[in-house]
């Protein structure tokens, strides 16, 4: 992501030029770059917006002044413009609007209750977050609230006696809430600083977690609630932080599993877009595969150049590229068919070295999702596929629609259902598109049309 925006910024500075044009090649760039991340369209959009506004008429005056030749101070300086919007710009994407980052007291008990689903990297992320603060001399401890997973407890004593920090869990003891309790009881008395607590996220059910979290919340009153989130998802991890952030007053989040994963960027504008402070971020399974979150530094490091040369090993990919700008018009006219869909769907099973090396961001379940969407997909016609059919046009149910819905199960060997979950989605996406399409988001493109 970084070294497609970096290497898009380069040219601009490096170029004699700075016109409308060049601006434009310079946001289709990054609108494709952080699109690619899966950063929200919307979000995207609003981003490509606000630095044309912001750059936009100077860079039309200075051509009136100067016209094309011009290589002075004023150039330099339009360069600077340029990078600088691009820079606030995503930084505000990925700043919460209104939050407030909860800040640890010396010399008096910080409890941090830790939560988030099954596997997200609570209890790594514990470890990670106690090496961080025990490196800069703070007093930490850990409990094992997680009385669900047989070995949660062994997990964190052995990273806690890896880090010789103390914890605090019982192997017997079934009643989270009572060694929450107990546990930061023991370590306040004890005048540790930072005392965390690990929980499960066992619940299958989210109002049964719910109601686990809030009554170790209620018995331990902690300073601070850190929801714990996997980035692998991408932007559909809003939901999620929405649903902790609403049940249980979540402080601060830590975003985990980021090494090297393609929808990292999805992930931490869907956890801003939340109005949570993102606090740490993991990206490994070691103990320092931890970093302190700052949108600032981290868009500076991601538009640091000097990754020009991934980038265009990146490029040699040059079939996707061209999709991606075929889709790209489409898209400006607002025209997102079943076909476009499946290209979608395409990508996003697109096996790559990186992708099996690092593992895929789909789960199996999503896989088997887009390939059965896939598969009834094949049992349509052209004309379906291209967009050439109603859908979703009359009012109840039109009998030709029906028909047509019933021939595609059969064909793919679905039932009707799962033909019609496939149609709303498109629905969905379809309206997206069209709305941005509308709202002339790719305003370039839109405007060779006219
Ligand atoms: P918990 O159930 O929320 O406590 O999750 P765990 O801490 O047990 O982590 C689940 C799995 O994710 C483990 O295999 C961890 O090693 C792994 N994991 C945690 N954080 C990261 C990370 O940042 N990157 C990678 N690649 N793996 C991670
Ligand atoms: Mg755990």
């Amino acid at each position: 992501l970084g070294g497609k925006i970096a290497y898009g910024l380069s040219k601009l500075t490096s170029s004699s030029i700075v016109d409308a044009q060049a601006l434009e090649d310079l946001l289709s760039s990054i609108t494709r770059a952080l699109i690619e991340a899966d950063v929200n369209v919307n979000l995207v959009m609003q981003l490509k917006i606000n630095i044309q506004e912001r750059v936009g008429v100077a860079i039309e005056k200075h051509q009136e002044e100067h016209g094309n030749g011009s290589n002075d101070a004023t150039l330099l300086s339009l360069q600077k413009m340029v990078q600088k919007a691009v820079m606030d710009e995503l930084t505000v994407l990925l700043t919460p609007k209104k939050s407030k980052a909860y800040k640890m007291k010396r010399n008096k008990p910080n409890v941090m209750l830790f939560v988030g689903l099954q596997g997200a990297g609570k209890t790594t992320s514990i470890a990670k977050f106690a090496n961080y603060y025990q490196r800069k001399g703070w007093k930490v401890a850990m409990v094992c609230a997680d009385t669900f997973r047989a070995g949660a407890f062994d997990q964190l004593k052995q990273n806690a006696t890896k880090l010789r920090i103390p914890f605090y869990g019982s192997y017997t003891e079934a009643d989270p809430v009572l060694i929450a309790e107990e546990g930061v009881e023991q370590f306040v008395k004890d005048k540790y600083e930072i005392i965390i607590v690990d929980t499960s996220g066992r619940h299958k059910q989210e109002g049964a977690l719910f109601e686990e979290m809030q009554e170790i919340s209620a018995a331990i009153r902690p300073d601070n609630t850190i929801f714990v989130i996997d980035a692998t998802q991408g932007q559909a991890i809003y939901d999620q932080a929405m649903g902790f952030r609403e049940a249980v007053n979540v402080g601060s989040v830590i975003v985990t599993k980021l090494d090297g994963h393609a929808k990292g960027g999805g992930a931490l504008s869907a956890v801003a877009a939340t109005q949570s402070p993102i606090m740490f971020l993991g990206s490994g399974e070691k103990f320092d595969d931890f970093e302190l979150f700052s949108a600032q530094s981290f868009v500076s490091k991601l538009l640091g150049i000097g990754d020009v040369k991934g980038w265009e090993e990146e490029m040699k990919d040059v079939k996707t590229a061209a999709d991606k700008d075929e889709l790209m018009k489409k898209m400006s006219k607002g025209e997102f068919t079943l076909r476009d869909l499946y290209k979608q769907f395409e990508d996003q099973l697109m096996v790559t070295p990186m992708s099996k090396l690092i593992g895929q961001g789909l789960t199996e379940d999503n896989k088997k999702q887009l390939k059965k969407f896939m598969t009834i997909m094949d049992s349509m016609t052209n004309k379906e596929l291209d967009g050439k059919v109603d859908w979703h046009g009359k009012k109840g149910t039109d009998k030709s629609i029906e028909s047509r819905i019933k021939r595609i199960a059969k064909g793919s060997g679905t039932h009707p259902l799962e033909v019609k979950l496939l149609l709303q989605q498109h629905k969905q996406q379809e309206a997206m598109v069209s709305k941005m399409g509308k709202s002339g988001m790719f305003k370039g493109n839109a405007k060779q049309k006219q």
